[in-house]
């Protein structure tokens, strides 16, 4: 049996080798792509350094609602009376500065080449502007600064240096900086795509009747949302115990999915669907050390001229997703940069457990306010709503076979670590 670790090593190259396939997409940078598909944008990594096309801000312009004025043409001890020249609105070419005139400015408008300070209106007499169409005369106080109020061009950010490194999650402040510099178009890192099947003769869709001996589709749902928390495509589909009528949907899907992951049909029963489709054709079945989720299925299949990565996981709920939270969130999160990697940490137990001692066994559990690991449910791997209740994943490594009150285990984080403080509170 192999252990977590090594299994996690060939689920990583498998999701590697799918990202591989098409490693880049280009996005549109505009406020009207961004509103109408919020989804595309959300947790988007770039795949290349982002050189700034220019400075920000562009030119140097006015912080305030004011008088552009040249300090040295003031009287340092006292106030200095100027004409008032043309106003300069924000979106316009600025005439140069007259000497002995101050330019009403408005915020945001260009500095006038010859000024080289902002007095604001309420420092002013009259501390109002005059209407344009009037003769007038200000009166501007001393200690006026050079430079006052004035936002130096490239004091953001300086054409030529590097606004983004590739790696970097676009936020909406990054968004924002390359809608700023101009540019309308980046190179980001796909998205995984991935076709999310579940196999089973007894699943029936939510919504649908159950009939004698069904149950509904809990993976399916499971799973997709899982997968699209570490930024995957998911496409889903559902196939009864019939070999080719799965091999049938992986083939209609395959030229658009990098990677395909199953759920159900991989252990020693009298009909499993996966391994009857996959084994011998790429994909190996064999036994990782770990309870839930023993049984799993890696490897590739030849679709169309070309290797598609298959991960297999049992179709127990707790199985799939405690594989999903071992395996393919650490290894996705690996070539997407997407979410934060799962924090793991040591408590003591609240209270005795047995554990199988050939299995590394992952219990459901919650850190509750005594700072202790309590287990939430049974060990089997059908109590799904028990999991939905757990915060943590109680680790019991190989070769324990019991843990007793006050024993420090590891726990391994079910969400993301802002989150999971808040529900341990
Ligand atoms: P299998 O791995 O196919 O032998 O399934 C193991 C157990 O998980 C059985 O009790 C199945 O009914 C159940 N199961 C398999 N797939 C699903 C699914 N998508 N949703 C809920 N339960 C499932
Ligand atoms: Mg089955």
């Amino acid at each position: 049996m192999r252990t977590i670790e090594t299994h996690l090593a060939e689920v990583t190259a498998l999701v590697e080798a799918a990202a591989r396939s098409r490693p880049v997409e280009p996005l549109v940078v505009t406020p009207e792509a961004l509103a109408a598909r919020p989804d595309r944008y959300r947790d988007r990594v770039l795949a290349a350094d982002v050189v700034a096309p220019i400075d920000l801000p562009p030119f140097a312009n006015s912080q305030m609602d004011g008088y552009a004025v040249s300090t040295p043409g003031l009287d340092a001890t006292g106030p200095t009376a100027l004409r008032v020249a043309e106003r300069i609105p924000a979106g316009r070419a600025a005439p140069d500065l007259v000497p002995g005139t101050a330019a009403p400015i408005m915020t945001g408008a260009a500095v006038p080449d010859g000024a080289d300070a902002i007095v604001p209106i309420e420092k002013v007499t009259p501390d109002a502007f005059p209407p344009a169409s009037v003769d007038a005369v200000v009166e501007v106080p001393a200690g006026v600064a050079s430079g006052a109020f004035v936002r130096a061009a490239g004091s953001d950010v300086g054409a030529g240096s590097v606004l983004f490194a590739a790696g970097t999650r676009l936020t909406p402040a990054r968004w924002g900086v390359l809608a700023a510099s101009g540019i309308d178009a980046v190179e980001v890192r796909s998205r995984p795509r991935l076709l999310l099947v579940s196999t089973g003769e007894e699943l029936a869709a939510p919504g649908a009747p159950l009939g004698p001996g069904q149950i509904h589709d809990a993976n399916g749902a499971t799973l997709a949302a899982a997968l699209a928390e570490v930024g995957v495509d998911v496409t889903v589909a559902r196939v009864t115990d019939d070999a080719a009528a799965l091999l049938a949907v992986v083939a209609r899907h395959a030229d658009a999915v990098d990677l395909v992951l199953t759920s159900g049909g991989v252990s020693a029963g009298a009909y499993e669907v996966v391994r009857d489709a996959f084994e011998g054709v790429g994909v190996t079945f064999g036994s990782v050390a770990m309870q839930p989720g023993g049984p799993q299925g890696w490897g590739a299949v030849r679709v169309h001229d070309r290797d598609l990565p298959v991960v297999c996981f049992p179709g127990n709920p707790v199985s799939s997703l405690v594989s999903f939270e071992a395996f393919l969130r650490p290894a996705l999160q690996t070539v997407t940069g997407v979410g934060t990697p799962r924090a793991r940490w040591t408590v003591p137990m609240a209270h005795a457990a047995d554990s199988p001692v050939g299995k590394h066994q992952l219990r459901r559990g919650r850190v509750d306010v005594d700072g202790r690991a309590h287990l939430v449910g049974g060990p089997s791997s059908h109590l799904l709503a028990a999991h939905a209740e757990a915060t943590v994943l109680v680790s019991i490594p190989v070769g324990v076979d019991r843990v007793d009150e006050g024993d420090e285990v590891e726990v391994w984080a079910l969400d993301d670590p802002a989150r999971h403080e808040k529900a341990d509170r």
